[in-house]
């Protein structure tokens, strides 16, 4: 058992395995204020790692409509409800994780999903609008009408579960990156990674008697390119690249602005105790109660920041990026009307304006000698 600090908590820990900080660490950031749902990266992840024999029923890449999508069913309804009413005071929590809170004998307060809840990936997907069109159970609600988006991958977590669980040390966690892999050859099935999981991340081959997850895309990483399911992003709300130790902040690096200077992203169900490394910018418009409860006590100044971003030219800026290029972006700058993000190197990958221009055609094209209906 290790004592450990994990900056999200603001505290120490309890975490049942041996462990250091990697000597760097991939992160992302979501903004789920600009998902739509069109489960692109779902398909982009699917076709590219998981089209093979027992790994049907995987998703790496999911994206599910809260409050009432899972995948899979339940997973975080369970979660909350081990971990019991969260608990902060101001910065730190003063709940248990899933570490603290385990059973006599057990390293993790986990659980372990049955078949069927994996079955149905998108159940509640756009549900309230549905309700409130058909006029069905909208009285049974117990708040506003509401949904939001929220894509899901592993958080490839400075404290894993799934690592701390394993009795064969069968996943481990590079030191080079932060990626957190299975090795297969020393995996023997016994799922206990997939029961500790608290974001339920990591899936059992049935075929294959072995368990898998999300690998990061690390061919793409060591290579210095973004995942599969950032560059395909239609939306643009997924940008990726590496985080600084908690006492080492850079405000170049893309992920150190948006985490640890704005702090307009936020981690996913902190309170779990795994220090996820996938940050969400919150639904703006989604209760503040639930909110609290899925990102911790930084929402209320994450959507202030956020809505008034036309006033901060370089959340701005960087937040225009997204999506602008496939390599990964070291780090970022803002100057006047233009934002540009560089390599490792220092030298520039991509250069993108704050505001789209326009450009005003004259209703008729006289070269064509046609009349334009699309003028702007
Ligand atoms: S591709 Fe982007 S916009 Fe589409 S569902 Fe995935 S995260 Fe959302
Ligand atoms: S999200 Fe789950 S599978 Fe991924 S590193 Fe964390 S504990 Fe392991």
């Amino acid at each position: 058992m290790a004592e450990v600090f994990n900056w999200q908590l603001g505290r120490e820990m309890q975490y049942p395995f041996q462990a250091e900080r990697p000597q760097r660490q991939i992160a992302w950031v979501f903004d789920t204020n600009k998902c739509i749902a069109c489960q692109t990266c779902t398909v982009a992840c699917k076709s590219t790692w998981t089209s093979g024999t027992g790994q049907e029923y995987m998703l790496w890449n999911n994206v599910e409509t809260k409050p009432y999508g899972f995948f899979p069913q339940g997973w975080d309804v369970q979660l909350l409800d081990r971990l019991g009413v969260v608990q902060w005071d101001g910065q730190t929590y003063e709940g248990q994780t899933v570490f603290e809170s385990a059973p006599t004998g057990e390293r993790v307060n986990g659980w372990l999903p049955m078949a069927e809840d994996w079955a149905h990936p998108n159940v509640g997907e756009d549900e309230p609008a549905g309700a409130v069109e058909r006029g069905t159970y909208i009285d049974r609600l117990p708040h506003d009408t509401w949904f939001s988006y929220l894509a899901r991958i592993c958080n490839h977590c400075t404290y894993p579960a799934c690592v701390a669980a394993c009795p064969r040390q069968a996943i481990y966690k590079r030191p080079e990156d932060g990626i957190v892999l299975v090795d297969q050859a020393r995996c023997r099935g016994y799922q206990e990674c997939v029961a500790a999981c608290p974001y339920k991340k990591v899936m059992y081959n049935n075929e294959t008697r072995v368990s898998e997850k999300c690998i990061a895309c690390f061919p793409k990483i060591e290579q210095g390119y973004q995942p599969q399911c950032v560059t395909t992003c239609i939306g643009r709300i997924r940008i990726a690249s590496f985080i600084s130790k908690p006492d080492e902040v850079d405000p170049k690096k893309p992920i150190d602005f948006l985490v640890k200077v704005r702090k307009v992203a936020l981690p996913l169900y902190p309170q779990a105790g795994t220090e996820p490394n996938v940050y969400y910018i919150p639904p703006i418009h989604a209760p503040r109660e639930y909110l609290h409860q899925m990102f911790g006590p930084g929402v209320d100044e994450a959507v202030e920041t956020y809505q008034n971003i036309k006033n901060d030219p370089e959340l701005l800026g960087l937040m225009m990026l997204f999506g602008s290029t496939e390599r990964i972006m070291h780090s970022f700058s803002v100057e006047g009307e233009i934002a540009t993000g560089f390599d490792e190197q220092g030298e520039e990958l991509v250069s993108v304006p704050l505001r789209e221009p326009t450009f005003i055609r004259e209703f008729f094209d006289d070269v064509h000698q046609a009349y334009l209906h699309n003028i702007t």
